[in-house]
Parts: structure tokens; C-alpha cells; sequence
């Protein structure tokens, strides 16, 4: 066994989980019994583990789970209480920051310092939505009838989320902490490349007061698990993070059993500058915009539109930036970019260069790539065109389209100039500009001197083949609720006859 692996196998030990990857179905661990499924190490492209995809039969173990324990959680918890469970959960995921940090940096290949980040905005996460578990309430309308009328929002019951490999404990987190907190059952199928953070994550939980079978995790695929979920008939909502072709997928299989999705896609974002930026600033965003995390990022900043005027200027400052950035063991203190997560997205980032190259883009890559690993080193395409397959395809590497414009109208009608509407970015010193493009940008986040911020507490979600509904904030407790209206006749004499839906 190789040290990567003894040093994954000691971090899974540590936060309750055995040597490979197993379902979680009301509280025990499950071996699935399906296609044996492979993980592997995207720096050293050894093997890490095998697994079976959990299938059918387990999935819908998985959702009677949860639809058996729900109501309890709903009703027998005060909303109080269940925050209170929130925020043990938060303690919990602080106090076993690194093991998880490790697990996610050897299978996800992301550098720790970024797990580390992540794995603190979990605990964050939890803490936040611990929060609102009480304060989450319905209104009383002043209806004209002389009826007392108010709303309860109700839980909607199980939910099923489906999320991807490029950030599997984070996205856990973002969709399970406001599912619990409003009283609703999770059936969760982490990317079958990246299940164990988020199985660690709801055993944690399990172990510090999270009802045994609320949340229940799936280890395996899409068309077999993901497919018997959301046919399940105890699923009420499905919730889906990845991409485009998939979201379609999910979204029209739930549709099918008249279920309503959330969607949250890919994109390709704008991240545009002007010619009076603070330009050293706005390099630095750049970078950051599109190269941690290796571009995989469903906000990456991959085009990067740039005022004519200063458009060699910015792409000669962010080739030597790039050449400066720290690539290599995800496990390295010092490491900014790892590799690419996996082999399939690793051929896809190779064969979206290929293509600009053969539309004519000119390929600037940093120098000295690693020699083993799925690595991508930092590229920029300089001088694409905006219609052409780079700057209108979701690459998810650390390649940049970059594309020059000439003015305000330019810059507005290039960004817009997408299939997808998920974040954007302007860089400029004239204020009123600055509102201008945050307004007239097609985004659901967009970014003012600034890139990649985000918060629990705000919105976020897209547009278009960016998909629809949103996640986090005050809005994600909308998405996991639903209105009951409630009619209390206080009229001396019963007001009936007047009664009228159409
Ligand atoms: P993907 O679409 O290949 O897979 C996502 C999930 O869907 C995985 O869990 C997968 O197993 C599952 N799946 C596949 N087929 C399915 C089916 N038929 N039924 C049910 N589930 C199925 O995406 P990926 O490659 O894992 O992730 C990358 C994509 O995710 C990028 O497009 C990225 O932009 C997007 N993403 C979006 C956000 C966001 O919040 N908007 C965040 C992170 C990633």
C-alpha cells in the first residue's frame, strides 16, 4: 500500500469510516451491488480504492429511510432543537477539519489549503441555516373577506440532492444544512469519482445528534441510484449540481413525475476589464478568477474580456503571473493548483486546447508542467474570438479565452454573448460604470472589482444553461419550503357562500 493510500485510509479511520467508500441508509454503512466503481488518484494516477455502486435496491432503501424518519425531524423537534443539532453538526465538521481536508485533497486532487477553506465554510454553513431553524415563518395577509388568513411554510419532505466532484464536501454542505434545518429528509448522491467527504460529513453528524436515517448518502451513479431516486415516490423536489447535459436529464426524468428541480449548471463568465482598473488588481483576480482550483469552478472566470487599449498589457502580466504559480501535490503546504480531478475531465480540458489552437487561438501555457498526474498547466487562448467553440464551451480547466473589446456596449453585448448566465465580473475606477455592468450583465452573482466571493448568506444560482432556482441564503429556505395558506372564518356568520377559486 503506498503512503498516499495508508495516509487516506488513517484520515477515513478518523472520522469513522472504513478503508473504501460506502452508502450511509439509516444510520449503517451499505456495500452496493452493482458495476465496482474505481477511484483514483488524479496526481499520482495510481489506484486508491473500489467500491460498488450502491443501484436501485439501495437507493430506494435509501428514500423509505428517509421518508420513514422525516416527519419526526419535522414535528417531534422543536425548530429550536433542530438548530441546536446545526450547530453540534458545525462544531463537529470544525473539530475533524483535517482528516476531511486530507481525504478530499488525496480523492478531489484539490490543493489542502483550499480543502481546509472549504471544509471551514461547512461548518459555516451549518451554523448559518442553525440560525434560521427558528426564525423561518409564515405571514398574516390582511385578505378583504374578514377571514383571518396566514401561511405556515412547510418542509416539502424528502428531498433529493445530486452534486459533483469539484467541490463534494462544500456543495454537500450548501445543499444539506438548509435542507435540515427546514425539516425536510435528504437522500444525497455525492459524484460517484468523489463520495467520501460527504458520507464523513453525515456520519459526523449521525455521531453528534442528526436522527439515524434523515440524511441518507448514495456511493454510486447517476442512470442507476440517481434514476431509482428520483423515481422514488417518497422524493419531493430534486436538487442538482453539475452540468448542463446532465441537468436536462435530471430535470426532465423529475419533470416526468411531475417533480420540481433546482438546477445549478456550468457557465462561462465574463470577467471584464477596463482600461482605468487598478490593472494590477485586476491581474490577480484574473488568476484567481481561473486558475485555483485548477479553472474547476462552475464561476470561473474563463472569459476575460479586456479593454483593446491594455489588452497585451493585462495578457503579458497574467502569462507571468502564471508562470509563478505553485503547481503540484494537492497534499503540499505550499501548492496552489493541483491536477485536473479525474482522467475523463483531464481529456476533455487536453481536447478543448486542441480545438482553439485549430480555430486559431494563440496558446500561451506556463512553463514546466509536472510529468505525471492529470496536470493542465495554466493556459491562456489570447485573442479568440467570442463565438468560437473556447470561449463558448464550459472548459472547467485553468484556461482563460482572452478577448479584447473596445467599449462599455462592447463589453455588455461579448458577456451576454452566452448560452450560460451564472457570475460575471467587471474591473473599473468609474463607479457608475460599475453599476451599469452589474445590471446589464446576464449573471446570478456578479462580482465589482472583485472575483470569486461568495457567501452562505447571499443567493447564488444561474440563468439559462446555467439552469434555474437558487441555493444558499435566505432563498435556498424558500427552495426546501412551501406556502400553506390557512383560512379562519371570523365572521359571525359563516361567509361560505362567498367563497370563489376559479
Ligand atoms: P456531471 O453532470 O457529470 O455529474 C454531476 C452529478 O450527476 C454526479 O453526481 C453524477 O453521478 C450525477 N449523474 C450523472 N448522470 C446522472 C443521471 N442520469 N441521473 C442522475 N444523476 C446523474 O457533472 P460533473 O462533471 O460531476 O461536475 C462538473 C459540472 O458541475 C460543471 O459543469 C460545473 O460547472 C458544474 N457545477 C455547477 C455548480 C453550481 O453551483 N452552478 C457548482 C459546481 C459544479
Amino acid at each position: 500500500m503506498s503512503d498516499r493510500q495508508k495516509r487516506l485510509q488513517h484520515a477515513m479511520g478518523a472520522v469513522g469510516l472504513g478503508d473504501s467508500p460506502q452508502s450511509l441508509v439509516n444510520g449503517s454503512f451499505v456495500n452496493g451491488d452493482g458495476d465496482v466503481i474505481t477511484l483514483v488518484d488524479p496526481y499520482t494516477e495510481d489506484t486508491l480504492c473500489t467500491y460498488r455502486d450502491a443501484g436501485a435496491s439501495v437507493s430506494g432503501r435509501a428514500c423509505d429511510a428517509s421518508l420513514a424518519v422525516q416527519p419526526q425531524w419535522a414535528k417531534a423537534f422543536s425548530a429550536a432543537a433542530r438548530g441546536q443539532v446545526l450547530q453540534d453538526i458545525s462544531r463537529a465538521v470544525l473539530a475533524h477539519a483535517e482528516p476531511l481536508s486530507v481525504i478530499e485533497a488525496i480523492v478531489a486532487g484539490k490543493p489542502i489549503r483550499d480543502c481546509r477553506i472549504e471544509v471551514a465554510k461547512v461548518a459555516e454553513m451549518f451554523a448559518y441555516y442553525a440560525g434560521w431553524a427558528d426564525k423561518l415563518h409564515g405571514e398574516v395577509i390582511p385578505v378583504p373577506s374578514g377571514h383571518l388568513n396566514y401561511t405556515l411554510r412547510e418542509p416539502l419532505g424528502v428531498v433529493f440532492q445530486i452534486t459533483p466532484w469539484n467541490a463534494p464536501i462544500f456543495t454537500g454542505g450548501w445543499q444539506i444544512a438548509p435542507a435540515i434545518a427546514t425539516g425536510n429528509g435528504v437522500v444525497i448522491k455525492p459524484s460517484e469519482l468523489t463520495p467520501i467527504t460527504t458520507v464523513a460529513l453525515v456520519a459526523l453528524a449521525e455521531a453528534h445528534g442528526l436522527p439515524k436515517g434523515l440524511v441518507n448518502v448514495l456511493c454510486g451513479l447517476g442512470p442507476t441510484a440517481g434514476q431509482a431516486a428520483i423515481e422514488h415516490p417518497a422524493v419531493r423536489k430534486v436538487i442538482f449540481v453539475g452540468s448542463p447535459e446532465t441537468g436536462r436529464r435530471v430535470a426532465t426524468a423529475a419533470a416526468a413525475n411531475l417533480k420540481p428541480s433546482v438546477l445549478e449548471l456550468g457557465g462561462k463568465s465574463a470577467n471584464i476589464v477596463f482600461e482605468d482598473a487598478n490593472l494590477e488588481h485586476a491581474c490577480l483576480g484574473a488568476q484567481a478568477a481561473i486558475f485555483s482550483g485548477a479553472g474547476q469552478s462552475c464561476v470561473a472566470g474563463s472569459r476575460l474580456l479586456v479593454q483593446r487599449s491594455v489588452h497585451s498589457d493585462m495578457v503579458a502580466m497574467l502569462s507571468e503571473g502564471m508562470n509563478k504559480i505553485q503547481l503540484g501535490d494537492p497534499l503540499g503546504e505550499a501548492t496552489e493548483v493541483g491536477p485536473i480531478s479525474n482522467a475523463r475531465q483531464f481529456k476533455h480540458v487536453q481536447g478543448m486546447i486542441q480545438t482553439a489552437k485549430s480555430e486559431g487561438a494563440t496558446v500561451l501555457t506556463r512553463s514546466g508542467a509536472n510529468d505525471s498526474g492529470y496536470f493542465v498547466p495554466p493556459t491562456v487562448l489570447n485573442e479568440v474570438s467570442n463565438t468560437s467553440t473556447a470561449a463558448q464551451t464550459e472548459i472547467f480547466g485553468p484556461v482563460v479565452a482572452a478577448i479584447p473589446f473596445d467599449d462599455e456596449a462592447e463589453a455588455i453585448h461579448l458577456a451576454n454573448e452566452s448560452n450560460f448566465g451564472l457570475a460575471g465580473a467587471v474591473w473599473t475606477a468609474d463607479v457608475g460604470r460599475a453599476h451599469r455592468l452589474a445590471e446589464a450583465v446576464r449573471a446570478g452573482t456578479f462580482w465589482i472589482n472583485s472575483y470569486k466571493a461568495i457567501h452562505v448568506s447571499s443567493p447564488f444560482g444561474g440563468s439559462l444553461n446555467s439552469g434555474f432556482g437558487r441555493s444558499s441564503g435566505r432563498d435556498a429556505l424558500m427552495e426546501y419550503t412551501s406556502a400553506k395558506s390557512v383560512w379562519l372564518d371570523s365572521a359571525p356568520t359563516p361567509m361560505i357562500a362567498f367563497g370563489y377559486v376559479p
